[in-house]
C-alpha cells in the first residue's frame, strides 16, 4: 500500500511561483508540502530578471542572499527596435542576469527553512477532488509512491496543465528558438534586443560565462520553411546571422543543442476556486519581451498567498478573496497585453509584415487609460476650483488588509484600471466625500487637515488631478 500523509496546503511545482507561495503560507502558520519533479539545480529559461523583483525578494526575505549569490547586475541594454539604429537604455536600478538553476534552488531552500516540507524529486500525478480537500498521488525517485491528502491545492507547475482547466491565448502564437554560446572577444556586457523582418532577438551574457541568444518567431514560419528536428539548428543559425547578436565575436561556438519553447501568452479561465489556486505561469504567461515573467510569478504567489490564507482562516471573506485574485489576474493580463502591443507598434522598418502587424494589433484596449489631463502650472492648480468628476463612484472592492482580503470602499472611475482604496497608505474614501462640492486645492487640503498632513493632502489632490478624476468647476456651476 502507498505511504500517506496529510498536509493543509499542497503546492505542485518548485519554480519561483511555487517556492514563494509555499514560503509565505508557511510563515502565515500553515502546514505546507511542496513537490518538485526535478532535482535542483535544473536549467530553465527566463534568466533576465527585471528590477521590479527586488521589492518582492525583500518581502520574501531573500534579497540579501540573492545579492550575495554572484549573479550579474543588468544595467544596460542595447536596443535596435524602432528602425535599424541602435540606442542604449540604462535602468536606474539594475535588474539581474541569473542562473535559474541556482536562483530557483535558493528560493526553494528559503521555503524549506521556513518549514515547508519539500518532496524532490517528486512528480505529482492527476489529483482526486474529495468532498473536503484533495488526494494527490506522488511518485518519488526510484518509483516509490505516496498519497498526499490536502485541504487546499496550489498548481505552480508552470506552462503545463497539471490541474487541467482552460488556457485562453492572449497573443499571437510565438515560439522561441534558443541556444547558449561561448566565443572569443565577445561584445560588451549589455543585454541586446533587436527587431528583424520576421522575428525579434534577445541576447545576454550569463553568470556561467555563456551567452544566451534567442529568436522569437511565429510557429507558422517553421512550418512554411519545413523545419524539422534535424534542420532546427541550421534554421536557428540562419536567423541569428541576420541579427547583430553574435556580430562582433570571433569564432562563436554553440554549447549544447538548440531548444524550442512555446512563448505564446495565455491566461487560465479560472485561476482560483474555494479549494485550489493557480500561481505563476499556471495562471498566466506574459510576453518575454518585458523580461518580467519571474517578477509576475513572484507577484501572483504573494497575492495568491493572501487569498489562500483568507480562504483557510476567514471563510466569510471567501467571495472577496476569489474576486480579488481573479480581478488581479485579469488586470495584469490586460495591462501587459496593451503594453506589449504598444511596444510592437513602435517598430517601423518591417511594420507591414505579418509578424509585426498582428502583434501590434493584439491589444485589448484599456478604455483610454493612457489619456491624461494636460500638466497644470502650480498656481493654476492651486487657485482654480475643483470638484470630483461626476463619473467617480465609491464601490466595495476586495483589498489586502494586513494578511487578509477584506471588502473596502474604493474609488472607481472608467480611467482607473481598477478601483483604488489607498494612496500611499491613506484611505481615500473618507477623504473624497469632501470633494463633491467645488473648492480650491488649499481649501480642500485644509478640510482634510484632521486626516492627513497638508503636504500629503496636496499630493493626493495632485494624483486625483493627474488621473483625470477632478473636474474644474465652470463659471455656471459656481453661481
Ligand atoms: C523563451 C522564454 C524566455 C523567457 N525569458 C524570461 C526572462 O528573460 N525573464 C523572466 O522574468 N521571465 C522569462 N520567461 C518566463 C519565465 O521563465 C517564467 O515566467 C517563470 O519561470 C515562471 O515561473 P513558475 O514558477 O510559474 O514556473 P516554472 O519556473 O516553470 O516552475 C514550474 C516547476 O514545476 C515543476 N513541475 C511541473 N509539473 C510538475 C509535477 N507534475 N509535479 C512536480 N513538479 C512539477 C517543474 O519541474 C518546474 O520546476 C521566459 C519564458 C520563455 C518561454
Amino acid at each position: 500500500m502507498d505511504a500517506r500523509f496529510d498536509t493543509e496546503v499542497c503546492v505542485v511545482g518548485g519554480g519561483p511561483a511555487g517556492a514563494s507561495l509555499a514560503l509565505r503560507l508557511a510563515r502565515l502558520g500553515h502546514s505546507v508540502c511542496l513537490m518538485e519533479r526535478h532535482a535542483f539545480p535544473r536549467p530553465h529559461v527566463g534568466e533576465s530578471l527585471a528590477p521590479g523583483v527586488w521589492p518582492l525578494l525583500d518581502m520574501l526575505g531573500v534579497a540579501e542572499e540573492v545579492r550575495r549569490a554572484s549573479f550579474l547586475p543588468a544595467h544596460e541594454a542595447l536596443v535596435r527596435w524602432e528602425d535599424g539604429t541602435g540606442r542604449s537604455v540604462r535602468s536606474r536600478e539594475p535588474g539581474l542576469l541569473v542562473d535559474r538553476g541556482r536562483f530557483d534552488a535558493l528560493l526553494l531552500g528559503a521555503a524549506r527553512d521556513a518549514g515547508v516540507r519539500v518532496l524532490q524529486p517528486a512528480a505529482a500525478h492527476r489529483p482526486e477532488r474529495l468532498d473536503v480537500g484533495w488526494r494527490v498521488p506522488v511518485v518519488l525517485s526510484g518509483g516509490r509512491r505516496l498519497q498526499v491528502s490536502a485541504r487546499f491545492l496550489a498548481d505552480a507547475s508552470g506552462r503545463g496543465t497539471w490541474l487541467g482547466g482552460r488556457k485562453e491565448p492572449v497573443s499571437a502564437r510565438t515560439v522561441a528558438l534558443h541556444g547558449y554560446w561561448r566565443g572569443e572577444r565577445p561584445h560588451g556586457p549589455e543585454t541586446r534586443v533587436e527587431a528583424g523582418p520576421d522575428a525579434w532577438y534577445w541576447g545576454a551574457h550569463l553568470p556561467d560565462g555563456t551567452f544566451s541568444a534567442m529568436a522569437f518567431v511565429d510557429p507558422e514560419l517553421l512550418r512554411e520553411r519545413g523545419v524539422t528536428r534535424r534542420t532546427l539548428e541550421s534554421f536557428y543559425l540562419e536567423l541569428l546571422a541576420s541579427s547583430g547578436l553574435l556580430g562582433a565575436w570571433t569564432s562563436p561556438r554553440l554549447v549544447g543543442s538548440v531548444l524550442v519553447s512555446d512563448a505564446t501568452c495565455y491566461r487560465d479561465a479560472v485561476p482560483i476556486e474555494r479549494d485550489c489556486i493557480k500561481v505563476g505561469e499556471a495562471s498566466f504567461s506574459i510576453d518575454p519581451l518585458s523580461s518580467s515573467g519571474v517578477q509576475k510569478a513572484l507577484q501572483t504567489a504573494l497575492s495568491g498567498a493572501v487569498a489562500v490564507h483568507t480562504l483557510l482562516v476567514r471563510p466569510d471573506n471567501a467571495s472577496a478573496a476569489l474576486r480579488f485574485y481573479t480581478e488581479d489576474q485579469r488586470e495584469s493580463v490586460a495591462r501587459h497585453a496593451a503594453w506589449a502591443a504598444g511596444y510592437y507598434a513602435e517598430h517601423r522598418t518591417y511594420r507591414d509584415r505579418p509578424f509585426w502587424k498582428c502583434r501590434a494589433q493584439a491589444s485589448p484596449t484599456l478604455g483610454g487609460l493612457e489619456t491624461r489631463p494636460p500638466p497644470l502650472e502650480g498656481e493654476a492648480l492651486l487657485h482654480r476650483r475643483w470638484r470630483l468628476d461626476r463619473e467617480v463612484a465609491l464601490v466595495d472592492t476586495p483589498c489586502i488588509v494586513g494578511d487578509l482580503i477584506e471588502l473596502r470602499r474604493a474609488l472607481s472611475h472608467p480611467r482607473l484600471g481598477r478601483p483604488v482604496a489607498w494612496l500611499d497608505g491613506v484611505e481615500l474614501a473618507p477623504l473624497v466625500e469632501g470633494l463633491r462640492d467645488g473648492l480650491t486645492m488649499p481649501q480642500l487640503a485644509d478640510t482634510w487637515g484632521r486626516e492627513v498632513p497638508f503636504r500629503r493632502g496636496v499630493a493626493i489632490l495632485g494624483w486625483l488631478y493627474r488621473q483625470g478624476l477632478l473636474a474644474e468647476v465652470g463659471a455656471n456651476e459656481m453661481r
